[in-house]
């Protein structure tokens, strides 16, 4: 059956992929987004399809009219980098863009999916992180502005759930990687690639032992769009387990571009979590989910579409 979904955070990485893929599979797409990291680049492609963008910050009442079936809150900025230049932006978008975008959905009487992080569990003391985990956060460090907001979100996700009975999910999203992540992201993975196509040193913060688990961006929204389909309420992490340190993935990224770049050490980011992996115990359960890219073809992939983009317009790293 055919629905009308909103998505706030459009014309983001993980935003444009979910629109792109809902469209695909027939349905109608509202994009909404403030571009402050978002690209309209990311959803040009979209303008002919059943696709309506609407340029607005959602920290701000959302109107909109007709029915809407589903509202995907995913607008927020989600890099490191972006959430220290970014920090009262980040605080509202999770506080009161929730809130905003929780009031359309109850409104419209909509099922409600809100993008939440492996980041609730902060610095883990529980390895790997299953959904029960209440995490190790700090409030005042330069993380908390993103990692309590989206603690915020998620606390005022399920108090619409049992309130107002709206029907709202959780996804708790581990690393992700893909196509339409910025050059200028300030992640690993889209540093160390356009670090090596450009032929820099790769920065690895720390001395690199540091573990990830890194997704490709199709694997993660098959579970999105389960997990929007579901019966369930409770959180959900969708990430792949397959944890490496951050050296390998610097490594392993030197030899899938065939660059002769080197690997630098640079300062290790205050409160950079140790490690982190998603059990995945629960999405395998309920959703049937489970990643199915390889690293190697989710980097190859990443890879060429860096490789045309920065032949577009070149970037010093
Ligand atoms: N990192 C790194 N070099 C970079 C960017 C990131 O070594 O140029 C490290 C970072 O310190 C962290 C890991 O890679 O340990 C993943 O960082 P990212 O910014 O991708 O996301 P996070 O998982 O920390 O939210």
């Amino acid at each position: 059956m055919s629905a009308r979904v909103v998505i706030t955070g459009a014309a983001g990485f993980i935003g444009s992929h979910l629109a792109e893929t809902l469209l695909d599979r027939g349905h109608a797409v509202v994009g909404i987004d403030n571009l402050l990291t978002g690209d309209v680049a990311n959803i040009a492609h979209l303008v002919n399809r059943d696709f309506l963008f609407i340029e607005h910050d959602i920290t701000n009442y959302i109107y909109l009219d007709g029915p809407v079936d589903f509202v995907l809150h995913w607008a927020s900025p989600a890099s490191p980098i972006d959430y220290l230049e970014l920090p009262i932006p980040t605080l509202k978008v999770g506080a009161l863009g929730t809130h905003k975008a929780l009031g359309l959905a109850k409104a419209k009487n909509a099922t409600f999916v809100l993008a939440s992080t492996s980041e609730v569990y902060g610095d883990p003391l529980e390895h790997p992180q299953k959904e029960s985990y209440w995490g190790n956060v700090n409030p005042i460090g330069p993380r908390g502005v993103y990692d309590e907001a989206k603690r915020f979100a998620e606390a005022m996700t399920t108090a619409y759930h049992r309130y107002h009975g709206l029907n709202a999910k959780i996804v708790r999203i581990f690393n992700t990687y893909g196509p339409r992540m910025r050059v200028r992201d300030g992640r690993a993975v889209p540093n160390f690639i356009a670090q090596a196509l450009q032929g820099e040193d790769l920065t690895v913060y720390g001395d690199g032992s540091q573990t990830r688990s890194f997704c490709y961006i199709s694997d993660l929204v098959d579970g999105i769009l389960r997990l929007m389909h579901s019966d369930t309420n409770d959180p959900v992490n969708i990430g792949n387990p397959h944890e490496m340190t951050v050296l390998q993935i610097a490594t392993e990224i030197i030899a899938l571009t065939g660059s002769r770049s080197r690997i630098v050490h640079c300062a290790l980011p205050v409160d950079d979590p140790r490690v982190r992996q998603p059990d995945i115990t629960r999405a395998r359960t309920l959703l049937d989910w489970e990643p199915s890219v390889s690293l190697t073809d989710g980097l190859t992939r990443t890879i060429e579409y860096f490789r045309k983009k920065l032949a577009e317009t070149p970037v010093a790293g």
